[in-house]
């Protein structure tokens, strides 16, 4: 029919514009390692703001003591209390995880952090008072802040701008710590933040603590961000003390990341231009969790309504920015069931599209391969930019260092088949040879125990 004919010319259409091939990859992981450069250099002078986050010690297993965090990421709060006992590792844990009422991202500042501290103060007043902190002692914390913050010292930093759906604009500027603490201090939390940490350096610190060879933290969560150890003279912004350990940890906030080589579509605009930052992100935009179902349901609703794919009209629902999450993208994606009934069950209930047939079910899952193909392989192209920015992409002198790589966040969690797509991809960039020397580790909650195991470290009693 002439409506098949139509759909499955968009959908080549969408797999020639989203393709992939490694000779592009390439040229992407090699324009990340030319902005990585550019961002070091100088402040602004790339996309990538290359953050230096004041970590110039990661973990080393012997930290001591009870120790906080807080994870503020995109989607859920949580709060984390571990004890630390040196080298024979963490004795307890314990953690408490709300989610974020959608009207307090975009409220004010005072609302958002009055929430977060009422949580720290129910947590901290339910715990056994055999935590609580010696006569005369504050409790400590690692806050972990999953945005863009300019980081001015190890325990206090500025927003840059709000991402991931978040926008309070009277935030921006201001010193999250300092906002923090007036919050606890109104809610009558007596705990001071020792070390302000983005996610990424929270990972790469939790992950550092498992395991020696760990180099690089990527988050795939709701948005998208990578963090590495660097060489401080290779940091030629930095103008501070150089770091006894010759390292510092630099926060990439590589979301912003952006390339004439991305295969960006009429659905990535608009997409952009439509959303709550158009112009930023754009590269978290193609591989993260909050964007990739809204990049499925905007292709379905051109096929719904050029191939009339559901019928004559488009469903109603369809036309609904961000009704389709990324976790129902990926259910449909994983569907086995022969005739595809994950499919048929998702499109029914959440798009109120029922009965639809077969043949079509096959064109939707088709899309999201396409889709969560395309963010896995360019992921695995962001990751080789940081290994040869890094020299860890080639083997000299018969040697490859070992690289571990801490991965956090839902995406990479739950997304099976994104999660293979992008290993496989980054073996297939640096070849067998290398890829023995390069693993992959999943980094649970990494970032929070990284924030505490930070707090730590930076605690104002040692
Ligand atoms: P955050 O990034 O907000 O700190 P998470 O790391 O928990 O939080 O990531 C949550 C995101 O992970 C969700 O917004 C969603 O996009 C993605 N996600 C969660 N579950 C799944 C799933 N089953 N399949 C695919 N993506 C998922
Ligand atoms: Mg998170």
């Amino acid at each position: 029919s002439n409506q098949r004919v139509k759909s499955s010319y968009i959908l080549k259409e969408l797999e020639e514009k989203c393709a992939t091939p490694s000779s592009k990859l390439r040229l992407i992981a090699d324009a990340m390692s030319v902005e990585m450069h550019a961002g070091l250099a100088s402040e602004g002078g790339s996309k990538l703001k290359m953050i230096i986050s004041f970590v110039d010690n990661l973990p080393t297993g012997d930290e001591q003591g009870v120790y906080y965090a807080l994870d503020l990421g995109g989607t859920n709060f949580r709060v984390l209390r571990v004890q630390l006992a040196g080298q024979s590792g963490i004795d307890s844990q314990e953690f408490a995880e709300v989610s974020i009422p959608p009207q307090l991202m975009v409220g004010s500042s005072e609302a958002l952090f009055d929430y977060i501290a009422a949580e720290v103060a129910k947590f901290v007043g339910d715990e056994s008072e055999k935590f609580g902190p010696l006569p005369g002692r504050q409790r400590e914390l690692g806050f972990t802040f999953s945005f863009p913050v300019l980081q001015l010292s190890i325990d206090s930093g500025t927003l840059i701008r709000w991402t991931k759906g978040f926008s309070i604009d009277e935030m921006v500027g201001k010193d999250v710590v300092a906002e923090l603490t007036k919050a606890m201090e109104r809610k009558g939390v007596n705990m001071r933040v020792s070390a302000l940490v983005n996610d990424t350096v929270g990972t790469l610190a939790g992950g550092r603590y498992d395991n020696k060879d760990v180099f690089i933290a990527v988050i795939l969560g709701t948005g998208t961000n990578a963090a590495y150890v660097e060489r401080a003279q290779a940091i030629p912004k930095w103008h501070g003390p150089h770091p006894k350990s010759g390292e510092m940890v630099i926060n990439m906030e590589w979301g912003n990341f952006r390339s004439s080589h991305l295969p960006l579509t009429e659905y990535d605009n608009t997409l952009d231009a439509e959303s709550l930052n158009p112009g930023e992100q754009i590269f978290e935009k193609m591989i993260s969790g909050m964007y990739l179902g809204e990049i499925v349901r905007r292709i379905l609703c051109r096929m719904a309504d050029e191939a009339d794919l559901f019928g004559d009209t488009v469903p109603p629902k369809l036309k609904t920015p961000f009704i389709l999450r990324t976790p129902e993208m990926s259910a449909m994606h994983h569907d086995t069931s022969p005739d595809l009934k994950v499919v048929g069950n998702t499109l029914k209930d959440i798009l109120e599209i029922p009965n639809v047939p077969i043949s079509t079910r096959k064109i939707v899952v088709e899309v999201c391969n396409i889709i969560a193909t395309r963010g896995a392989r360019l992921a695995a192209a962001g990751i080789l930019g940081i290994l040869k920015k890094t020299s860890r992409d080639t083997i000299k002198d018969d040697e490859v260092p070992k690289t571990v790589i801490a991965m956090d966040g839902g995406l990479y969690e739950h997304y099976k088949e994104y999660r293979h797509c992008l290993e496989n991809t980054l073996n297939e960039l640096v070849g067998d040879e290398v890829a023995k020397h390069i693993k992959f580790v999943h980094s649970n909650d990494g970032s929070g125990i990284g924030a505490a195991l930070l707090a730590a470290s930076h605690s104002q009693y040692i």
